[in-house]
């Protein structure tokens, strides 16, 4: 039996996690954080970074960890409609220059390790099995099983959910769900193809379908097809799966699958089924959730990841101030969520829109700029976080 005692414990080690710990390891906190995945394993996820993600790996020291694990620089998008292709080139801002879509394997080791270089205790193949509580009902730490079977009790102030869309800690407070999508979400077919070619990300869009093809790590581009939960059941059900994302795809863009199909397949497609957007109430006494346990947008915005290292910096401001005796833990949490709520409220209603697949193209357009304005608003905010005043107020205004 193992038993400790720490400052903070963080279930589940990828991008929410990971970085908060660095985060609050950097601060000089005890922390531990323990995963039940396998150091440097994968996840259910296409990678693409947005400028805010990038931003936040490169003022945290590590995007050149990234870039030299052979991550290909992204300097354009192309977004291909029916009738139109637009592309853009990417004009550097908040001091970043490029765009990256690291595979997980490489962004959740850089950040795993980031957080052990930074004094965190992380571990791995621990799988946290319950919370602990105090008489008053306040959560005081985990219980978990390591994959020997050995039980562990850990105790801490704080115990922070970065344990993805199926939460245990959520589940375990009954975190409540504040807002949800008003659709069923986005359901995925992805893989990595060799000897793809392309220059920069690009998007496409049709009515009832939607893909992406993303430059990553050896040589390989991701791409995806994303359609609504009953069409993809549909699809799969009449064939294989590679025959239902060839499908997908040449409905998306009939020139982009030709392109796709002259290329070396994987022989693995991933898949996921689409669940709806929504917040969660994401702190209560001795908890917190971060990342996708807390606030989960539909994939389609390729903004998840940017979401995540967003709310890692924002929660770990905020356990900061309660470590510090300048806030208590009721206000700087409350702070926390209000942030990143506001922060990240009109992407998610745009996304929200664009994952019902029920505009034109025109509409589309329309809502594409909107995401993009709103995904700039939050750069804006994560830069004056950054350069000025760090409470949450100061990040808010503007
Ligand atoms: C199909 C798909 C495509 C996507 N594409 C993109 C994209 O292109 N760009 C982008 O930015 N975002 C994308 N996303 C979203 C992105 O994957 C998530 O937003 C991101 O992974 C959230 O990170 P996280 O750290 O919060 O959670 P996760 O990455 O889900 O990590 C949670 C961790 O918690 C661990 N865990 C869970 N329960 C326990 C437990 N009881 N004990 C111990 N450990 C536990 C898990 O093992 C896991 O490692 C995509 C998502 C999907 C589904």
């Amino acid at each position: 039996m193992n038993r400790s005692t720490h400052d903070v414990i963080i279930v589940g080690a990828r991008c929410a996690g990971s970085a908060t710990a660095m985060l609050l390891a950097r601060r000089g906190l005890r922390v531990l954080v323990l995963d039940r995945a396998r150091y440097g394993s994968d996840a259910v996820s296409t990678h693409a970074l947005m400028r805010g993600g990038v931003l936040q790996l490169q003022r945290w020291g590590l995007l050149d960890e990234i870039v030299a694990a052979g991550t290909p620089p992204v300097t354009r998008v192309v977004f291909h409609y029916p009738d139109e292709t637009t592309p853009i080139s990417l004009k550097p801002a908040a001091g970043v220059r490029a765009l990256y879509a690291p595979r997980r394997t490489v962004l959740d080791r850089v950040l795993a390790d980031a957080a052990t270089a930074a004094g965190a205790d992380v571990r791995f193949g621990v799988t946290v099995t319950e919370l602990l509580r105090d008489d008053t009902g306040r959560v005081t730490g985990v219980a978990g099983n390591d994959t020997d079977g050995r039980r562990l009790f850990a105790s801490a102030p704080l115990t922070v959910g970065a344990d993805g869309i199926r939460s245990l800690v959520a589940r375990e407070t009954r975190a409540a769900v504040i807002r949800t999508a008003a659709t069923d979400g986005t359901a995925f077919l992805y893989g990595h193809w060799d000897d793809l070619p392309l220059d920069g990300y690009e998007w496409l869009y049709a009515p009832g379908s939607s893909a992406g093809m993303i430059p990553t790590n050896d040589g390989q581009t991701g791409v995806f097809v994303g359609t609504t939960p009953a069409r993809m059941k549909a699809t799969r059900r009449a064939g294989t799966a590679h025959q239902a994302f060839s499908a997908l795809l040449a409905m998306a863009s009939p020139a982009a699958a030709e392109r796709v199909s002259a290329a070396r397949a994987p022989r693995r497609l991933r898949g996921f089924a689409g669940i709806p957007g929504y917040v969660r109430q994401s702190w209560g006494p001795g908890w917190a959730l971060v990342g996708d346990a807390g606030y989960f947008e539909d994939p389609l915005s390729t903004h998840g990841i940017t979401d995540a290292l967003r709310d890692a910096e924002l929660l770990a401001e905020a356990v900061g101030e309660i470590h510090s005796g300048t806030a208590t833990e009721a206000t700087a949490l409350a702070g926390y969520q209000e942030t990143r709520d506001v922060l990240a409220g009109r992407l998610f209603g745009t996304v929200e829109t664009i994952a019902s697949f029920t505009w034109t193209i025109p509409e589309l357009r329309r809502l594409l700029l909107e995401a993009s304005s709103a995904m700039s608003e939050q750069v804006e905010a994560l830069q004056r976080f950054d350069q000025h005043d760090r409470s949450t107020a100061a990040v808010m205004a503007g």
